[in-house]
């Protein structure tokens, strides 16, 4: 199952008792919905999203004695999901409904609609249902909600911003979208919609990939530090060469010119398995000292030259 599908599962099992959470949860979910046609004829929802229909089903029966209707209309061979349409016809009471949802003429503003924490969290949460969807944690982060115009994708950021959450918006094929891209950002609206469980899963998803970015961080590192090791050999290599061609190693006493010749010989091999190549063996610090002093010697050697 998608993560998305998960997420909204989750959500549209979230039931809240208060008929002032349930009324801006509605309003979420219809504000969103770009088939909803407000006002005549009729009110419509339509979701692929089984649940988020039986919640619009269920939330227009809570709130009112109106009869709603559901069609489902079967997926297609190309397009394999159904799509659910919920419908509230034209009937006597209608219109006074969609005034106390803040939808109709003359009727309640959003501010006041959602003035409680509870209600704005329900909001949120209905517009994620109807509008929302979220990339699959193991693949990158990203949530997103699709508004039908610029009023309700500002309505949107506006009621995030409550809980600290910085969405942006961008255009899309005419239509506003609404995203989060960071982990925490995701993390923190889960929360506030109460898909909780799913919270839980993305968290384990995200300590899963830091592992897993620790460890290419350090094998990077590693990388790195090869690198710095190739690259004192081949300026060693370089010096002990300059001397050779200068003085001669020969010229050179006996404890440094093993080294010299180790390191010609074994330009690959690091500081601890050159010292293993000597008779004595030297250890990895006394080895580093002696290339250093062959290092110095061909540096003052090329000062003298004048080179
Ligand atoms: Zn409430």
């Amino acid at each position: 199952m998608y993560f998305s599908t998960r997420v909204k599962n989750e959500a549209a099992r979230v039931m809240k008792e208060k008929w002032c959470c349930q009324r801006a949860e509605l309003l979420g979910l219809l504000s969103v919905n770009t088939a909803g046609e407000h006002g005549s004829p009729g009110l419509f929802f339509t979701t692929e999203n089984a649940a988020a229909a039986r919640k619009v089903f269920s939330l227009f029966k809570k709130g009112s004695p109106l009869k709603p209707e559901v069609k489902v209309k079967k997926g297609s061979r190309f397009r394999r999901a159904n799509t659910y349409l919920v419908r509230l016809s034209p009937q006597p009471g209608l219109d006074g409904f969609l005034r106390e949802l803040g939808l109709g003429e003359g009727s309640l503003p959003l501010s006041q609609i959602i003035a409680q924490g509870c209600c704005r969290r329900a909001y949120l949460r209905g517009a994620f249902l109807a509008g929302g969807s979220i990339s699959n944690p193991a693949r990158g982060y990203h949530l997103e909600i699709v508004a039908p115009n610029r009023e309700t994708a500002a309505d949107l950021v506006a009621v995030m911003a409550h809980y600290d959450l910085r969405a942006k918006v961008i255009e899309r094929k005419g239509k506003l979208v609404v995203y989060l891209k960071e982990a925490e950002q995701i993390v923190g609206f889960l929360n506030v919609i109460g898909a909780h469980r799913a919270l839980l899963k993305l968290e384990n998803i995200r300590v899963y990939k830091d592992v897993r970015n620790n460890i290419n961080r350090l094998v990077n590192c590693e990388t790195a530090n090869l690198d710095k090791t190739v690259e004192a050999s081949l300026r060693q290599v370089k010096k002990i060469r300059y001397l050779q061609d200068t003085l001669g190693l020969s010229a050179l006493p006996v404890g440094l010119r093993e080294v010299a010749r180790a390191r010609l010989q074994h330009p690959h091999m690091s500081l601890r398995e050159l010292g293993q190549q000597l008779t004595p063996k030297l250890g990895k610090s006394g080895v580093n000292h002696r290339l250093r002093r062959l290092e110095v010697l061909a540096d003052g050697l090329r000062d003298e030259n004048g080179e």
